[in-house]
């Protein structure tokens, strides 16, 4: 059977997996980023990952048809170079050229949201569907568009950048530079953003501002807090309007759910169908299930293998 590995590049962990053509995981390992050492250090562990991965121990040595990498930013995928990866500090890094060289096989980029996306759609809850969805809420929001198994990918790699869609343009400032856009709302990040200044304006809450965190403001909706409520039915409300244009644009199959703020499950899940029925077109919203991610932190490595294994 045909393998391939497939790499998840994290500000934190650098992720590696060899995965089979029907995309289960054979093998896998995780090895520190270590980000202040640098590109060149990076590149070279991320060889050594690879050649580990080819010939696991206990296990013959596998023919790999080549390597997939998730990279955390923005990148040129003619040029095989990471143009932007704020995570790591880099600019402009040439990636797939050395990696290449030294493996003698090919090497495929990608941006991480789409390959968690790709992953997803592959092997996880986007199976067997047309067309997919996939979305990740956490720090950021990312996203993936997923058409009959292909990354959709745009001109300049920056197709389902969902997390930057201006839904509030006097709305808080993001790290793109703009105003509004839906992760400064319906992120982790954001729900504790939107608790912190209703908890500031002096609004009566069960929740402390102290570390609050995504998982915080759902337990004290849980509760019946009021601030809470609002907090969720604000994020959802905006979510969902993202997703309602989503569907009248690329009319998928399924959204898929991912990341921290999908644990919450029904509390979010509830709120936020009701919103995307408000705002699409009613054929594209029932012909569109919004359910959770399942393959979690393994998403990016299986999406990864598979720009390897389906060029
Ligand atoms: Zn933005």
């Amino acid at each position: 059977m045909r393998s391939a590995i497939g790499i998840d590049l994290g500000g934190t962990f650098i992720k590696g997996a060899l995965v089979d053509e029907t995309g289960k995981i054979l093998y896998k390992e995780e090895i520190p980023t270590i980000a202040m050492r640098g590109a060149p250090d990076i590149l070279d562990r991320i060889y050594r990952l690879v050649l580990r991965l080819s010939a696991p121990e206990g296990m013959a040595p596998r023919k790999i048809e080549g390597v997939g990498i998730g990279i955390p930013g923005f990148i040129d995928d003619r040029t095989g170079t990471a143009i932007e990866v704020v995570n790591l500090g880099w600019r402009n890094v040439a990636i797939r050229g050395p990696l290449r060289t030294k493996l003698d096989k090919p090497v495929y980029l990608d941006n991480d949201a789409n390959v968690a996306a790709l992953g997803e759609a592959w092997v996880g809850a986007g199976r067997n569907r047309d067309t997919a969805i996939c979305i990740t809420l956490g720090t950021g929001v990312g996203g993936g568009i997923i058409l009959n198994g292909k990354v959709l990918r745009g001109v300049t790699v920056m197709a389902g950048e969902i997390g930057h869609m201006v839904l509030e343009p006097d709305g808080a400032l993001c790290n793109c530079g703009h105003r509004g856009c839906l992760e400064t709302v319906s992120s982790a990040t954001g729900v504790v953003r939107l608790a912190k200044e209703a908890l500031q304006a002096g609004i009566k809450s069960i929740m402390d501002p102290e570390d609050l965190t995504s998982a915080d403001v759902f337990v004290a909706l849980e509760k019946g807090d009021e601030v809470a409520k609002h907090v969720i039915l604000h994020a959802t409300d905006t979510l969902g309007r993202a997703l309602g244009i989503l569907a009248n644009v690329i009319n998928p199959e399924v959204m898929v759910i991912g990341g921290g703020m999908a644990k919450a499950g029904d509390a979010l899940f509830v709120p936020l169908r009701e919103a995307f029925e408000r705002y699409a077109l009613q054929r594209a919203a029932k012909a569109c299930d919004i359910v959770p991610a399942i393959l979690g932190n393994d998403a990016g490595v299986v999406g990864a293998a598979n720009l390897a294994l389906f060029p």
